[in-house]
């Protein structure tokens, strides 16, 4: 029983790994000259590749069907043992693992020491261009590669980071098995605004409360304010549906809070410019607000920054007031591809049994990974729908 994986990435190692345990001949075929280049980059070159919190709220599709039918605990337990089986000694930090060594290149060295030492075969340098199947088995061909296999499991990741080698290409062999691919959108991506004070505000980092205006999901944590909007987790977890809306061409808002310690902000500075009457409004919030996202917000208010309280009418204070902790601003578009750490959409779940990862149209056809319509928030919840997309395809394939 000869299976072909197409991609070296997360997804497929996991894969190979499950069935070369059970005595498959695997063959993991990579277009780059090295495998696992995504992992590297992960969770800033150290791979938050689980989270302690396993909610089925960090887990997002756009297929009708149940996401409990994948996401659940007995699957969420196969990851964690996948994990104790490689040998990865976890460090946990607010609920996030990293391995303790905190060098994703060690979880590239742990599952390639695996597959290897299961005799997983790696091949590398080759761009799988064509998969056809005829008389029940695959012919698959790339560059300097022709080759029959009984099974496929079609591990290419999606449109995310195409540096890494994940372009898509798996989405149109899904297509030509007559498989759907429901929208896909760039997820976990930074957002653009257009307020015309980016530019003073670049480079700051402030701990906030970011609220999506049209969904009422809220986050709070750290975000960055850089030169072209926002970013951040935070921005990240919310830029999911907001993808999905700017798609749609539905106006999308966000409000930050940018005092979350402070319940009225209006009351707050009336009673703060009487301690410190003399004060202009810089000096008066300076030790709450940053400075530079301070200016950038007057700027945006037309106010002076020489200004002192009792100077500006009551309009200004309230808009002053109003923008220190619901700051609302137009979303105008994601950062690209190229950005994005992952997708949402991908291969319609309903046309796939979760059990086993088999497409329900071509029998011995497999996905995993990214490519299918699963994606989660950031805190390693993409890493796991990796392992546990691969998991189930190479156990059961
Ligand atoms: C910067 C960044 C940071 C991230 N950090 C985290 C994190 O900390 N935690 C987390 O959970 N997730 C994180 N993710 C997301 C996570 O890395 C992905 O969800 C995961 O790698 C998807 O695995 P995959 O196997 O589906 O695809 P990939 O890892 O993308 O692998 C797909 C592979 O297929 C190969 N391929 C594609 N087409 C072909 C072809 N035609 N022929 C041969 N080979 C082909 C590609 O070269 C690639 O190697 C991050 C992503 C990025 C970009």
């Amino acid at each position: 029983m000869k299976i072909a994986i197409i991609g070296g990435g997360i997804s497929a190692f996991a894969a190979a790994i499950k069935a070369a345990k059970n005595n498959k001949n695997v063959t993991i075929i990579e277009k780059n000259n090295k495998v696992l280049k995504k992992l590297l980059l992960t969770g800033n070159g150290k791979c938050n590749y689980f989270n302690t919190d396993q909610d089925i709220k960090h887990y997002h599709t756009n297929s009708n069907i149940d996401l409990k039918e994948i996401i659940n605990k007995t699957n969420i337990e196969k990851v964690k043992a996948f994990w104790t089986y490689l040998g990865v000694v976890p460090f946990i930090k607010n609920g996030y693992y990293y391995p303790y060594s905190e060098v994703a290149s060690s979880m590239k060295e742990a599952l390639e020491y695996t597959a290897k030492s299961l005799g997983v075969n790696i091949i590398t340098d080759c761009n799988i261009t064509n998969v056809v199947k005829v008389n029940d088995k695959f012919h698959i061909t790339g560059n300097n590669f022709e080759e029959i296999f009984d099974k496929v499991i079609i591990a290419t990741g999606s449109y995310a980071y195409p540096i890494t080698g994940s372009t898509g290409f798996g989405y149109s062999v899904a297509k030509s098995f007559n498989h759907t691919i429901n929208k896909v959108n760039p997820s976990l991506v930074q957002l653009v605004t257009n307020l015309g004070i980016e530019d003073k505000w670049s480079g700051v980092r402030c701990h906030v409360i970011i609220t999506d205006l049209n969904t009422k999901k809220c986050e709070e944590g750290e975000i960055q304010l850089t030169s072209f909007g926002i970013s951040g987790i935070c921005v990240f977890n919310l830029s999911r549906d907001i993808a999905i809306g700017l798609n749609k061409s539905i106006k999308e808002s966000v409000s930050i809070n940018f005092a979350p310690w402070c319940s009225d902000m209006l009351d707050f500075l009336n009673k703060r410019s009487i301690d410190f009457p003399k004060r202009n409004i810089i000096s008066l919030c300076e030790t709450f607000i940053n400075y530079k996202l301070l200016s950038a917000i007057l700027k945006f208010l037309k106010i002076s920054e020489d200004s002192t309280w009792d100077k500006l009418n009551n309009k200004e204070k309230e808009k002053l007031a109003q923008a220190l902790t619901d700051f609302q601003i137009e979303i105008v578009g994601t950062k690209d591809y190229n950005s994005a750490q992952v997708c949402s959409g991908g291969i319609d779940l309903a046309e796939i049994n979760l059990n086993t990862l088999e497409s329900k149209k071509v029998s011995n056809l497999y996905f995993c990974g990214e490519i299918l319509d699963l994606d989660g928030d950031c805190g390693g919840y993409n890493i796991t729908i990796a392992i546990l997309s691969g998991i189930l395809a190479g156990e059961s394939c």
